[in-house]
């Protein structure tokens, strides 16, 4: 009798771990040794690793991504009736963080093949009580920056950078954090720098925004008990600085089998006559020669395939049938953030935006973590091929 083969998952964090557990359990040992918790040196030291690394002058621990979307907002003094425009087509956090503040997200729609915020389209939403643009750095590839900047500039109004999926992805040789006037990150643990819970960072070149963002974390005292502005509880732990720090040095070498994982699945897609060598042009898997539709990668930047999103035809039934064959997957989003219950009272329809809803029916991550091997990835493409001869 044939035994099934092993499942692969989505992402597997064990061998990660593995890797790096003497290292990670010494430096988890430490904190609980000194019992110092909350902020102090491991957390400033952290935070110079990761400015050094993002090639900005400053960088601060958060609570989360969302807190690090919300604490930049805040910082940029954001309130009622302020307008920012941002992706329909990106997690909840990112329009979440706008409307906590009684701001209005005001979405535009993507571009196809990246599935990032579109600026042509951005440049047309702009208001009397538009304050910035919230961009996504998407999958791990960067936005239009280049536009969007121009764009902010020619209004006098900030960026703020989501690189919550896009930690060492590069526009031009600059950093994911370091173009707009805040960069906003996270480490969940499904993130290409994961920590052991939640944890995030907001970075920043602007010494004033520094300042203020240095207290925001911290219910805006300085001194302590002397609070400056109202802020909140936004401090990232010593237990998650401590494991950060231990995992930073290698996050390059896991972009960089990430992104070999990349260019092996495209050639592996191609060779089994799944899709065609991607180009721009390339935006929809329904031409019946290419089922499935490879992850555009613009010139000039380095993706880091926090995810690696195919379009496929028949997608739903290919999940069924990827699951059955219990190969991990999933749908990075399934409804678009402006079609949201939560999002109704902003007056959104179906149709509004269409890239971001055909995006939404059509697109399917598959496994790409670093440790993935290459006959898993063989796997995957026999499997998807297998689909697709029906
Ligand atoms: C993960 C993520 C966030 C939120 O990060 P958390 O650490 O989970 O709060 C925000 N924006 C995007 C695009 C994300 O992928």
């Amino acid at each position: 009798m044939r035994r099934d083969p092993k499942p692969i998952p989505l992402l597997d964090l064990t061998l990660q771990f593995r890797s790096l557990e003497s290292e990670l359990r010494a430096a988890l040992d430490e904190v609980l040794s000194t019992q110092h918790f909350i902020m102090g040196p491991v957390v400033a030291e952290f935070e110079d690793d990761l400015a050094a690394y993002c090639r900005v002058s400053h960088a601060f621990g958060v609570s989360s991504g969302t807190d690090a979307l919300l604490a930049a907002l805040m910082a940029l003094e954001v309130g009622p009736g302020d307008e920012v425009i941002t992706t329909p087509y990106t997690f909840f956090a990112t329009a979440g963080s706008i409307a906590r503040l009684g701001a209005v997200p005001v979405f535009v729609d993507i571009r196809p093949d990246t599935f990032n915020l579109d600026p042509a389209l951005a440049s047309r939403a702009i208001t009397k009580r538009t304050k910035g643009l919230l961009p996504v750095h998407l999958f791990g590839q960067m936005a239009d920056m280049e536009p969007l900047l121009d764009i902010a500039q020619e209004h006098g109004f900030w960026v703020v950078e989501d690189a919550a999926q896009a930690i060492g992805a590069e526009l031009e040789g600059r950093r994911a954090g370091s173009l707009g006037r805040v960069g906003c990150f996270s480490f969940f643990p499904s993130k290409n720098l994961g920590c052991f819970g939640d944890g995030g960072a907001v970075t920043t070149t602007d010494g004033d925004l520094a300042e203020r963002l240095d207290i925001l974390r911290n219910h805006g005292a300085r001194p302590k008990y002397h609070h400056q502005i109202v802020g909140g509880n936004f401090r990232l732990d010593a237990v998650q600085a401590a494991v950060l720090r231990v995992k930073l040095p290698h996050l390059d070498s896991w972009t960089e089998a990430r992104r070999a994982n990349a260019a092996r699945y495209r050639r592996l897609f191609v060779e089994a006559g799944l899709a065609m060598s991607s180009d721009r042009s390339n935006t929809s898997p329904s031409p019946a020669d290419a089922p499935v539709v490879l992850p555009y990668e613009r010139p000039g930047r380095r993706h880091i395939y926090n995810q690696f999103v195919i379009r496929a035809r028949k997608r739903d039934a290919l999940i069924t049938y990827l699951r059955e064959n219990n190969i991990g997957c999933e749908v990075y989003y399934p409804l678009p953030l402006h079609l949201q219950p939560c999002f109704a009272y902003l007056g959104y329809r179906e149709g509004d935006f269409p890239v971001a809803e055909a995006a939404a029916q059509e697109t399917l991550a598959i496994p790409i973590y670093p440790e993935l091997t290459e006959k898993q990835q063989e796997r995957v493409v026999e499997v998807i091929a297998g689909f697709y001869r029906g």
